[in-house]
């Protein structure tokens, strides 16, 4: 158990029934992780969900999941980097469903490699999926509301990287740092259309794609060290994430626009330089 003694994986989520009855969320990335965690809280508030990836393989059974649990969920086969699959992604929804509310934009990936030894293919690749891919869908997403004068949310899903950088994914650092400056941007520019975009800036989670990815797994040394480097000495739970990312999109946070939140534990503020010269303090 954390410092705080919250056994966070007995806790049911904090929000009444139907909050987010009515709406429709789509989830970039929504099949795996924590886009899956916030596609699943999302219909069990009452949305109807589309989880738009490129893999059936976890969109079909995490859908059938949602449908288990009671909820309604849509699945679209969508590449992020193809403006014509973001494009349908959209068509899709609004089909499907008739309107569109939400849309977090979640899908990423990442690679370790030295800035000198990254190609430029490898750098457009990320550049494609996390900053052309989140600038197409809220493209799309937002072109559709202002037509229809229709308000809604975007929530996007960066990291901390964009104030600490990222030794070995300077790629991945450089992509979240352009969503941060999406993310205020168009807040400003669309809050006009009352349209909200905000994010979420994760420190470590367990989630599995990452793990396997980076090759570390619960309780093996890696996993030791990011542990110990999180002051609340834990990883974060995907369902915390989806707590956060349920408040943002719902109408209780209807004045929080353009804002990047951190849910890290203080991983990224425990950098400081004085407490090494203290002893016990880390
Ligand atoms: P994950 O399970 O690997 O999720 C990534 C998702 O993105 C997958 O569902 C993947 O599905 C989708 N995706 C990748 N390329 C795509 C493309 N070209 N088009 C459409 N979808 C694509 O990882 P996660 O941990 O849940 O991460 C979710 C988000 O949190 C990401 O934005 C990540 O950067 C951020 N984050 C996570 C952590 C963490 O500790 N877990 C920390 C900081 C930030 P397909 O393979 O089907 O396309």
């Amino acid at each position: 158990m954390e410092p705080t003694g919250v056994d966070v994986a007995a806790l049911d989520h904090p929000f009444r029934e139907g909050l987010l009855a009515g709406r429709v969320a789509i989830v970039t990335g929504g099949g795996t992780g924590l886009g899956k965690a916030i596609a699943s809280l999302y219909a069990r508030l009452g949305a109807r969900v589309v989880l738009a990836s490129r893999s059936m393989d976890h969109l079909l059974p995490a859908a059938e999941e949602i449908r288990a649990a009671g909820g309604v969920a849509s699945v679209v086969s969508v590449d992020v980097r193809k403006v014509e699959d973001v494009d349908r992604m959209i068509a899709h929804t609004l089909e499907t469903f008739g309107k569109m509310d939400i849309l977090v934009n979640n899908a990423a990936a990442n690679f370790l490699v030295q800035a000198e030894n990254l190609s430029p293919r490898g750098w457009n690749a990320l550049v494609d999926i996390v900053l052309n891919g989140s600038y197409y869908a809220s493209r799309a997403f937002g072109r559709a509301l202002i037509e229809r004068k229709q308000p809604g949310q975007i929530l996007n899903i960066v990291s901390t990287y964009p104030w600490t950088g990222c030794p070995g994914a300077v790629h991945h650092a450089s992509a979240k740092a352009g969503v941060m400056a999406l993310t205020m941007t168009l807040a400003v520019e669309w809050a006009r259309y009352g349209i909200r975009v905000n994010a979420i800036a994760p420190g470590p989670f367990e989630t599995p794609g990452p793990m396997e990815k980076f090759n570390f797994t619960v309780g093996d040394e890696v996993y030791e060290r990011v542990r110990q480097d999180v002051p609340l000495k834990r990883f974060g739970q995907p369902r915390e994430l989806a707590w956060l990312a349920a408040y943002l999109v719902s109408d209780y946070a209807a004045f929080i626009n353009g804002e990047t939140v951190v849910i890290d534990g203080g991983t990224w503020l425990s950098k400081g330089y004085f407490p090494y010269f203290t002893p016990g303090v880390l």
